[in-house]
């Protein structure tokens, strides 16, 4: 027997969320198996209650419908392929594609009578809330104030769901598996859309960002059909819907794409490569240019270091030449002093030489008191000095100075000397001034003679 406090607690979450005997998935299932699908009739839920009592240990509908709990178990069978390689043998023998009630179906999912251990089969239709709700809280520890309706939906559809994906894969996995590999990389590259434009620094030039496209543009067929990121779709790990969690296959829309892209994916790997090689050899270029830049930069910091070290000799260099110079100029100044000096012992000699000659003393200008004698020696010691004649004039006065002698007779003294002594008397030879001024005075005296 069923334990009573169970039976009790199924009684209160049954009053609780006011279930209903049966739950209705068959939307779910109209869309997934390819099966005509006649309106169940009242016929099919007789049949159902007929044959379940049957086998239950209890007559009474009401109470045999509570031995029954869903296992857990859901095999998925394709209307028109074989049930034998799906379900277990047990099943197998029974009723293959068809609920206990005899309706036809692909989701067979498993029941057991815990009071005599039998196994059944039914369909999502006919699986009973209390049949779901013990399985829920016997075999999943699901606690029972937490089973809902919803909850048993849920539980419903996820078995479908996985038992679906699990069957899609089976036909067609290695297929996708095979296909997605091989174009998952290319999908990256050409199922995208430029987003904003940036500045490449390796291309050197604004590229634009690509991204996911998320979305298809404009419809399949049409000449501008761009489809929606293969990757995105199924697996990329920024898209909280991506099929492979969300239905665990994908669906037929992504089927399709995938085949689509594949058979035009040698296309995209060409225009791809054609795509790369372009920046490649953009690259390639950009370092090139580079490399010949900085090869300038090489050259010219050559040159103007070679410059700066020219410069710096030719400073050197004239810097050598000037003191050379100066050293020039130094011999030669003291060349010219040492001329100088020879020059001035010359003319010394010179000058004492002139003076013998012209039988006057050695002389320098400071004998002479006035300014104008003072002038007149220094004139005659440079003329005497270069060996210079003196005038019979400069000659006079120069020992009138310098040894007192008297200066020579003037020509108004010879006039009168002649006007009184006659034009016959001969003048003394250097007749000077005081001997003219006394002969004057005598020929006054004696009228004229000489005495
Ligand atoms: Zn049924």
């Amino acid at each position: 027997m069923t334990a009573e406090n169970e039976l009790n607690e199924l009684r209160g979450i049954a009053e609780r969320v006011g279930a209903n005997d049966h739950i209705d998935v068959g939307s779910i299932i109209r869309d997934i198996v390819d099966e005509k699908w006649v309106n169940p009739t009242g016929a099919y839920n007789i049949a159902l209650k007929e044959r379940l009592t049957a086998l239950s240990v209890s007559d009474n509908w009401a109470e045999a419908k509570l031995e029954w709990k869903a296992t857990g178990e859901v095999w998925y069978v394709p209307m028109r392929e074989s049930a034998d390689d799906i379900l277990p043998a047990i099943h197998q023998e029974k009723h293959p594609h068809e609920c206990v009630c005899g309706h036809k179906i692909a989701w067979h999912f498993e029941i057991i009578n815990t009071e005599n251990n039998i196994r059944e089969i039914v369909g999502s239709e006919h699986i009973g809330f209390w049949m779901v709700a013990r399985h829920l809280l016997a075999d999943l520890n699901i606690p029972a104030d937490m089973i809902t309706q919803e909850r048993v939906k849920v539980w419903i559809k996820e078995s479908v769901k996985t038992m679906k994906a699990e069957w899609w894969w089976s036909r067609w996995g290695e297929q996708f598996e095979e296909w997605f590999n091989a174009v998952k990389e290319t999908d990256l590259r050409v199922n995208v859309r430029d987003g904003e434009s940036y500045w490449d620094s390796d291309t050197n030039r604004y590229e634009h960002q690509q991204l996911v496209r998320k979305k298809a543009v404009s419809k399949m067929g049409e000449p501008d059909y761009a489809m929606a990121s293969i990757v995105w779709r199924w697996n990329h790990p920024n898209n909280s819907r991506r099929q492979i969690e969300t239905r665990g296959y994908p669906n037929e829309r992504l089927w399709n794409d995938l085949q689509m892209f594949y058979i035009l994916s040698q296309r995209w790997k060409d225009e791809i490569a054609a795509e790369d090689a372009e920046t490649a050899r953009r690259i390639e270029q950009l370092a090139e240019q580079e490399r010949i830049a900085e090869e300038r930069r090489e050259r010219q910091r050559i040159e103007n270091e070679e410059r700066r070290q020219r410069d710096r000799e030719r400073r050197e260099q004239r810097q050598i030449e000037e003191a050379e110079l100066e050293g020039v100029r130094e011999e030669r100044r003291l060349a010219a002093v040492i001329a100088d000096r020879i020059n001035a012992a010359n003319s010394n000699e010179t000058f004492k030489d002139m003076c013998e000659y012209y039988d006057v003393p050695m002389f320098t200008p400071n004998i002479a008191t006035k300014d104008w004698d003072k002038r007149f020696l220094t004139d005659m010691i440079r003329q005497m000095s270069s060996g210079k004649q003196l005038s019979p004039r400069q000659l006079s006065f120069l020992r009138n100075i310098v040894v007192d002698e008297p200066l020579p007779a003037t020509d108004k003294q010879i006039w009168y000397i002649k006007k009184l002594a006659g034009d016959d008397y001969v003048i003394p030879d250097g007749l000077n001034r005081t001997d003219a001024s006394s002969l004057i005075d005598q020929l006054k005296r004696t009228g004229g003679l000489i005495e």
